[in-house]
């Protein structure tokens, strides 16, 4: 029986693949990977290494991800080192919690491997700090998928009315409800945002504006993305390095 690792590729560029996810990749025997791994890892596979693309599970979620952990389970039956690898954390918004639970639950051993998630890399490499001493003291990283029109909203909206750094992430969709909703609850509609598409990446795209007017500029901008709302957004003009990623107004 062999061993599953639930292994974070980190946000895109390939050099912030951590040192043990590199060994991991290259021991593997099998690697199970999703549409937000960058696909230039795999290269690093041995030859004989099974490749397994899960990645477009969008609207059969649920099913999908049942699927996804037998196939887990299966594998780990049939190969001594297996590699689940997915886009930035896998324990971010990346259900790795929920693949690790089955497979215990059918006892097969896992490791989790952390990645760098994109919730930060990817403001990061934009100029963005996600905290900033004297601007904010703490950031949260917010489920984007779901609507904040929804009746049951899990997501606890009156708590970012204060000054924190809010990330959200799979929220392109839903950017004009979320700022609408955040307006809502009392900020101002002059808060900075920035839209960081296919960020750490060559394809980088940064969208800065307001809660009134993101929409508008950030719409059309192509998916991976991610939205980032709060004062520290300003510090881009100042810090901006990498230079696929000065903003665009
Ligand atoms: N586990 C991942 C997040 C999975 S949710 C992590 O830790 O990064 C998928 C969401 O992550 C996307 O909808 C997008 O909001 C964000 N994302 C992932 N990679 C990104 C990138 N390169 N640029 C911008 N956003 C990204």
């Amino acid at each position: 029986m062999g061993i599953v690792y639930l292994t974070g590729a980190g946000p895109g560029d390939i050099e912030l693949l951590t040192l043990k996810a590199y060994q991991v990749v290259q021991e593997a025997d099998v690697i199970v990977y999703d549409r937000l791994a960058n696909p230039d890892i795999l290269k690093e596979a041995k030859e004989s290494c099974e490749l397994i693309f899960v990645g477009k599970a969008d609207s059969h979620h649920i099913l999908a991800q049942d699927a996804i952990n037998e196939l887990l389970y299966q594998l780990a039956l049939k190969y001594d080192k297996v590699v689940r690898l997915k886009g930035g954390d896998p324990l971010v918004f990346g259900r790795g919690g929920e693949e690790a639970l089955y497979l215990k639950s059918k006892g097969i051993k896992f490791e989790f491997i952390p990645g760098i998630t994109s919730a930060i890399a990817v403001p990061e490499y934009a100029g963005i700090p996600v905290t900033h001493r004297g601007v904010t003291t703490s950031f949260c990283v917010v489920t984007g998928h779901e609507s904040p029109d929804k009746k049951e909203s899990q997501i606890p909206w009156d708590n970012f009315k204060s000054n924190d750094t809010i990330i959200f992430l799979m929220g392109l969709n839903n950017l004009k409800k979320i700022s609408k909703k955040l307006i809502e609850i009392g900020k101002a509609k002059d808060v900075p945002v920035a839209v960081i598409s296919r960020g750490t990446t060559k394809e980088v795209k940064s969208v800065t504006g307001t809660l009134e007017n993101i929409y508008e500029k950030a719409k059309d901008l192509p998916t991976p993305a991610l939205i980032i709302v709060g004062e520290v957004v300003r510090l881009q003009k100042d810090l901006a390095w990498y230079k696929e990623c000065y903003p665009q107004q």
